[in-house]
């Protein structure tokens, strides 16, 4: 699935980052690229709209004409809309899941879930094949990378509290990919306990990735496999800058 959602309020910019042109083409469209040119990903279920603004519907539209039909996106089954946390959105594309497989023909939730950001433009056939083999070997896996800077954990006062050990410390990143029951599992436990839409903490859940919501509700490991330097996140104008850069250079 390829998340769409929310409207990056931290880009600064009156439309949601993902939609925000790099070298000419929506940043959407280059995690959509990759998949649909991959050969290990078969079926797409994007995540549009939604979030603290932006109407669902609308982008949906959007996303459906400006997008998919005019560059010919061919393996987006289902557009969804999003929800006001990330969990929530890709909450929100599980329940679609769960119903294609219940209506489709192949019953049953036995394929393996990558979850994407569409913030991460540089989306690679070679992170797909890394993250493929470590689902089939370990159930649960997420693109990382070694962390180059040292990271200090604060306190409330913002003091050093602890350095932790730089050897052991990766950046997060996506695709994260799960067994598909596993994923469905620890999203309904995570739904047991808060509830989207519900103001204050019950609708927002201290998690801010998959294998977080994994970590917490399963017993499941989940194993780092190599993404790449290259593999950011847009998040705020510096970042596009950087993307710009990486395109320019040939790259990504
Ligand atoms: O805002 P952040 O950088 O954490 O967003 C990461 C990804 O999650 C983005 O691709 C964004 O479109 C998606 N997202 C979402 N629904 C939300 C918030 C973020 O699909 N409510």
């Amino acid at each position: 699935m390829v998340l769409a959602g929310g409207s990056g309020s931290r880009m600064k910019s009156g439309e949601a980052k993902q939609y925000m042109p790099l070298a000419g083409k929506p940043i959407l469209w280059y995690s959509l690229e990759a998949l649909e040119r991959s050969q290990i990903i078969d079926d797409c279920i994007l995540v549009a709209g939604g979030g603290s603004r932006g109407d669902g519907r609308d982008a949906e539209e959007y996303v459906r004409r400006e997008i998919l039909e005019r560059y010919g996106f061919t393996k987006v089954r289902a557009i969804v809309p999003g929800g006001s946390e990330r969990c929530w959105s890709v909450a929100n594309a599980l329940e679609a899941y769960g119903k294609m497989q219940k209506d489709g023909p192949e019953a049953g939730d036995n394929g393996y879930i990558f979850i994407h950001d569409s913030a991460r433009p540089f989306l690679t056939e070679e992170i797909l094949e890394r993250t493929y083999e470590g689902v089939r070997r370990f159930h649960a896996c997420v693109a990382a990378m070694p962390s180059k800077d040292t990271v200090k954990l604060a306190d409330e006062q913002g003091f050093a509290a602890s350095t932790p050990d730089r050897n052991l410390v990766w950046t997060i990143q996506t695709p994260q990919v799960f067994d598909a029951a596993l994923i469905m599992e620890a999203y309904a436990r995570l739904r047991e306990q808060y509830r989207p839409g519900q103001g204050g903490a019950a609708g927002r859940p201290p998690v801010t990735d998959d294998a977080g919501v994994v970590e917490r509700y399963t017993a499941a490991r989940v194993r780092l496999v190599e993404g790449s330097y290259q593999n950011i996140k847009i998040t705020t104008p510096e970042d596009l800058a950087v993307a710009e850069a990486f395109l320019k250079g040939g790259a990504g």
